[in-house]
């Protein structure tokens, strides 16, 4: 029989690593989750993270967006506790310490804008624990690469695969980019969530998960903004990267799928997978 490094998420093995509430359980035995989100007309990416993260289970969610988006945040997600941004539209600095949060989520929504890549910069510098990065902070990423080599080991990278290649160049096939993922994760010591149909979790320790939930009526703007949510969410509550990435993805797949029966793959958009992130985790 030949070994090899890749393995199928299912449920058997997210049940191995979900552990249940306990019943005498307090808000403070899950974790205090940060997520740095949004931009002017892109307030609906940082709530889409937000109501995910606070659907999955972390005990409190505070959510750092620009000042003019504060009211939309606490109307639209009254659970979470808001910090704004001292810039009206965009994110520019850090006016409180990253110390407190038991997990950070960076990146949906947020632009490339100059103000915000010292940010990130600032952040990476400052950040001791492990941090989710999505979207616009890989973009940020890609054109400075050398804020790789400051990424905390364990962290979460989630590219799409247009990210993907922004990050690591482009691949000539789907099993080339499998190969680069594992050994860019090898290499900053980093989970590496390659998104797609069959996502892909490649660890720091050169195996790779491959992703069997989820469906093409998740192929819509605002998915991947509720998986950053949730992995961060996992991540606040004390599950490891790896664990958080294996179940994270696979319950954002079946939350999809359960999605995809209520409202229909066509239909169904970004806030229906939210609406049954619950039954994912039944
Ligand atoms: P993003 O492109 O950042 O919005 O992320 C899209 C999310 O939806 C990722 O988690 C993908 O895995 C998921 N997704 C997109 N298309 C599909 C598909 N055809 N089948 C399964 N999952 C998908
Ligand atoms: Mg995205």
């Amino acid at each position: 029989l030949v070994s090899t490094p890749f393995h199928i998420i299912n449920q058997a093995l997210v049940q191995r690593i979900y552990r249940p509430r306990a019943a005498f359980a307090h808000k403070g035995n899950f974790g205090h989750a940060l997520i740095i989100a949004g931009s002017y007309g892109k307030t609906g990416a940082a709530l889409l993270s937000t109501r995910s993260c606070l659907r999955s289970g972390a005990g409190l969610v505070s959510v750092h967006v620009p000042e003019k988006s504060v009211a939309i945040m606490q109307t639209g997600a009254p659970e979470a506790m808001v910090l704004p941004d001292a810039d009206a539209t965009t994110i520019t600095r850090m006016d409180y310490e990253p110390d407190p949060f038991s997990a950070i989520g960076v990146g949906p929504g947020i632009g490339t804008g100059i103000k915000t890549r010292f940010f990130l910069r600032e952040l990476l510098e400052r950040e001791t624990s492990s941090l989710v990065l999505d979207a616009d902070a890989l973009n940020i990423i890609a054109e400075n690469p050398e804020l790789l080599n400051l990424l905390r080991p364990g962290s979460i990278l989630t590219p799409h695969p247009k990210e993907f290649t922004r990050l690591f160049g482009t691949q000539e096939d789907d099993f080339k980019k499998v190969e680069v993922a594992i050994s860019k994760a090898m290499e900053f010591n980093v989970v590496i969530v390659l998104k797609g149909h069959r996502t892909l979790v490649a660890l720091p320790d050169g195996t790779g998960f491959f992703n069997i939930s989820g469906n093409a009526g998740m192929a819509k703007g605002g998915s991947g903004d509720v998986l950053t949510g949730m992995l961060t969410s996992l991540m606040a509550q004390g599950y490891s990267s790896k664990e958080a990435a294996i179940m994270g993805v696979f319950l954002h797949g079946l939350a999809g799928d359960f999605a995809a029966t209520a409202r229909g793959m066509d239909a169904m958009i970004a806030t229906d997978i939210i609406e049954h992130i619950g039954k994912a985790f039944e």
